[in-house]
């Protein structure tokens, strides 16, 4: 990149006035970086700057790493300390978003944007574990799914990649829209509409059309990937695209699967081993064979195992001594990963299912509702003992779902204060052949719990 292209990217966020810079400086524009940590002698950096914190209090440290421009919004700084090429915009953020846009311009690789309510980062490992049998796949990293992480993904984008998945995470309203924009994607899917973020978007009809944002920003020539059994999903979004379509689903769809046994999967007459297990996993898979398809790859080398490696908290299974086996699903916890992950639970055999639950965030004004739900989900699914951490509010609602049928409760409940009172319950109970779940919220860590029972046996 150079300075004129540059300039034109940057538009009428440049402000012309206010910048300095020394043309030659501006040959050879290879790494744009907003971490003084990485930062490395050439490099652009940017002083973004948010809420908790301010990049323009490391430029100094930055030039002194050899920064050759700074891409700041308030030029004092820089003018009055330090004699180096700066650019001066409106908005260091949208310069960001700007210049990544760009850069993802150079690459004419397919480009898939994931969102919808749950299963991105899992139906993105899907698809670039299966992407990864035909070339080299660029991925979103760790969370990096926001404003910020999807210019930081996209920047990574180089020569080598052959597809790029790209995971967009939402929490209001014209987000969607904007990483739309930045990432302009060949394929667009949307996993399904749920209730996470409900409490800041009112509705689950809001909720859906703000993850429809990515339909309205796809240009038509590009492949909408959608979960035909998610039917409030589907009306929003017929309504929205007009452009090419797949649809897949454990019902209907143009792509249907129909799971033989919790490994396997039946489509179009092939079987697929399950990369992952749960019947909500093998939904997820089916959108990876809907991008398979529409890239028009040969299906044949999904009926071998592919690998999938799962981050930390997502669908991981622990075996421990005795068969026993702890499912951590302690990264996050919504209505609908909560009921998905009990049905898991249900359908991995064992001798008995044991639910360790805790309260599940931001859920705004339905939170006893949704709590109460999961109470009634763990009972109907048959669930033996349900464990529950109620040191939060919120999760005493959970046994406000479960009824006496017959004058009986068929399900064992325990409520335990703290995590300390949780683990030594745990360990007593325990016995060979058990199946555990764990799942909450991030914030309520039951992380550690998993951990802590993992090395007591
Ligand atoms: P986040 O926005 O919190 O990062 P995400 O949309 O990326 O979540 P994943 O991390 O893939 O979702 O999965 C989170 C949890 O949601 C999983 O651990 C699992 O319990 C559940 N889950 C995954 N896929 C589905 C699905 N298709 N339907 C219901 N629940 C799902």
């Amino acid at each position: 990149m150079n300075v004129n292209e540059l300039v034109t990217v940057l538009g009428s966020n440049f402000q012309k006035q206010k910048s300095y810079f020394n043309l030659s400086s501006f040959d050879d524009i290879k790494v744009i970086n907003t971490d003084t940590r990485e930062i490395q002698k050439g490099d652009v950096f940017i002083a973004l700057s948010g809420k908790n914190f301010d990049g323009h209090l490391f430029i100094r440290e930055a030039i002194e790493k050899g920064a050759s421009i700074v891409i700041l919004e308030q030029e004092a700084l820089v003018n009055s300390t330090y004699k180096v090429s700066h650019i001066v915009v409106g908005s260091a953020l949208k310069a960001y978003q700007q210049i990544a846009n760009w850069w993802r311009n150079k690459y004419k690789i397919p480009i898939i944007a994931i969102t919808g309510s749950v299963g991105k980062t899992t139906t993105k490992e899907l698809i670039a574990a299966s992407l990864g049998m035909y070339g080299q796949v660029h991925k979103t990293y760790d969370n990096y799914n926001n404003e910020i992480g999807v210019p930081r993904t996209l920047l990574k984008l180089s020569k080598h990649h052959d597809y790029a998945v790209i995971e967009m995470g939402m929490r209001d309203l014209e987000e969607i829209r904007l990483l739309t924009k930045i990432i302009q994607p060949t394929i667009g899917i949307i996993t399904n509409i749920g209730t996470a973020h409900i409490g800041r978007l009112g509705s689950k009809e809001a909720i859906a059309q703000a993850k429809c944002e990515l339909l309205s920003e796809m240009s038509l020539d590009s492949i909408a990937i959608l979960n035909n059994d998610d039917e409030l999903l589907m009306k929003t979004a017929m309504r929205i695209w007009k452009g090419k379509t797949i649809t897949y689903g454990l019902n209907k769809g143009d792509i249907i699967g129909k799971l033989i046994n919790d490994r396997t999967l039946r489509v179009e007459g092939l079987n697929f081993p399950l990369p992952l297990s749960g019947r909500h996993n093998a939904i997820n898979y089916l959108a990876a064979l809907a991008v398979t398809k529409s890239l028009n790859l040969d299906w044949k080398k999904f009926t071998k195992q592919i690998k999938v490696e799962m981050p930390q908290g997502r669908s991981q299974k622990n075996y421990l001594p005795g068969d026993i086996i702890l499912l951590d699903e302690t990264y996050n916890a919504g209505l609908e990963s909560m009921k998905a992950a009990l049905n898991m639970l249900k359908d991995t055999p064992g001798k008995r299912h044991i639910a360790v639950l805790g309260a599940m965030k931001e859920l705004g004004v339905n939170s006893s509702q949704f709590h109460r739900e999961v109470g009634e989900t763990a009972q109907a699914l048959g669930i033996d003992v349900l464990y529950i951490l109620i040191r939060d509010e919120e999760a005493r609602a959970i046994p406000n779902g479960i009824k006496n049928i017959d004058g009986v409760r068929n399900i064992k409940v325990i409520c335990c204060l703290s995590p300390e009172k949780l683990f030594e319950q745990l360990i007593n109970d325990i016995s060979e052949g058990d199946r555990i779940l764990f799942k909450a919220s991030n914030s309520v860590k039951l992380k550690s719990l998993v951990e802590q029972i993992c090395k007591y046996f």
